[in-house]
């Protein structure tokens, strides 16, 4: 293990019992190991004070910037625990790479891969007993960076803190893996050509609150979003990315315009298709070509896919005019398929020939 970042132990950790009562049902996002890794930047020393300290509230200033003007980024990536109890990160560089890029459209200070993957490691090693063995939990791993420099005024912070927290997590969706139903967001956009969509910034999932909001009241669990100069391209949902399946084998996802995350697991999915007899196709799609479609049956499956819930099958897309079902509504066999091949991975439950897997 990395010594980059300075262990202070929490004098006060959760008892075993209270730890094993949450592991027992982590829900998602709603509980937190014992430590936290955290560094702070600023122009004279660049990055400094790397520790891992007990998890708790940061104090900050009313006039952080972040508080007003939401320099802020973020990532997502989970460890694992495998059958003979040693714990992995799954492509833990590609989180690295894509942090680099969120910060770079953000004007936040890079923080460099091996401290990073520094942060994460030790946080983990340090509450290794909270990764959760068994079943399809995990422990969620969250990296973020945002001004802390205390000031009012429009340019970038001078003060970076950054920091990452974990915590168990079992099924994302409460209802388990189902089919989930989608709106189509026609009034609202979560990016634009030259905006931040292919960052992971928290400003992109302010925007999208209110279309997740008409999705919820429309019956629906997700959005689709269209793009933000023609509404006519599909795009992604507010938290993950999407894939077609179609009568003659494509395995097609939305190219990247720089208006969409650049998700692991789409990627991950793109290398698997071929292994599935699937040809992966990255190109444009637009809404009328989606739902007919889908009405047709030239579109034979649709799922989502992301970090929290891996591959989830998509029942329903509903827009202004009404439902179209996928599928009958139900999981198809290349979707299934594609989910089991990543977790068996991921779990180490087949052998992990891409090289995915970080061990930690
Ligand atoms: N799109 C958005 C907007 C997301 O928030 C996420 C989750 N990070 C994804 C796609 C999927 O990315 P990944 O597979 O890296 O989790």
């Amino acid at each position: 293990m990395s010594r980059l970042f300075d262990v202070r132990p929490n004098p006060h950790p959760k008892s075993e019992a209270e730890r094993a009562a949450i592991l027992a049902d982590p829900g998602f996002g709603l509980h937190f190991s014992d430590h936290m890794a955290v560094a702070i930047w600023n122009p004279e020393e660049g990055w400094h004070d790397r520790q891992v300290r007990p998890y708790g509230p940061f104090q900050l200033d009313p006039a952080a910037a972040v508080l007003h003007y939401a320099q802020e980024i973020f990532e997502g990536l989970k460890a694992y625990r495998h059958a003979n109890d040693s714990i992995w990160l799954f492509r833990p560089d590609k989180n690295a790479d894509r942090f680099t890029k969120s910060a770079e459209r953000l004007a936040l200070p890079v923080l460099p891969h091996e401290d990073f993957l520094a942060s994460i490691e030790t946080l983990v090693v340090t509450d290794q007993a909270w990764v959760p063995g068994g079943g399809e939990s995990n422990l969620y791993i969250r990296p973020f960076m945002f001004a802390s420099e205390t000031f009012l005024g429009v340019r970038p912070a001078k003060t970076v803190t950054y920091a990452c927290i974990a915590g168990p997590a079992g099924a994302y969706f409460s209802h388990g893996v189902q089919p989930v139903d989608i709106w189509v967001s026609s009034q609202y956009v979560r990016a634009a050509p030259g905006g931040t969509g292919a960052a992971k910034t928290g400003g992109n999932y302010a925007s999208s609150l209110i279309a997740q909001q008409e999705a919820y009241d429309k019956g629906c669990d997700q959005v689709l979003f269209l793009d933000g100069a023609e509404k006519r391209w599909v795009e992604e949902l507010g938290g993950m990315n999407i894939y077609l399946v179609t009568s003659d084998g494509e395995l097609i996802t939305p190219s990247l315009e720089g208006t969409i995350l650049e998700g692991v697991t789409r990627d991950s999915v793109l290398t698997l298709a071929s292994e599935h007899g699937l040809q992966p196709v990255e190109r444009r799609i637009s809404i009328d070509e989606l739902l007919d479609g889908i009405r047709s049956g030239k579109i034979t499956e649709m799922f989502a896919c992301g970090t929290a819930a891996v591959i989830n099958p998509v029942g329903s897309l509903v827009t202004e005019q009404g439902r179209v079902v996928v599928n009958d509504g139900a999981s198809g066999r290349y979707t299934d398929e594609l989910r089991r091949a990543l977790l068996d991975v991921q779990y180490g439950r087949v052998e992990d020939t891409h090289g995915w897997m970080h061990k930690v």
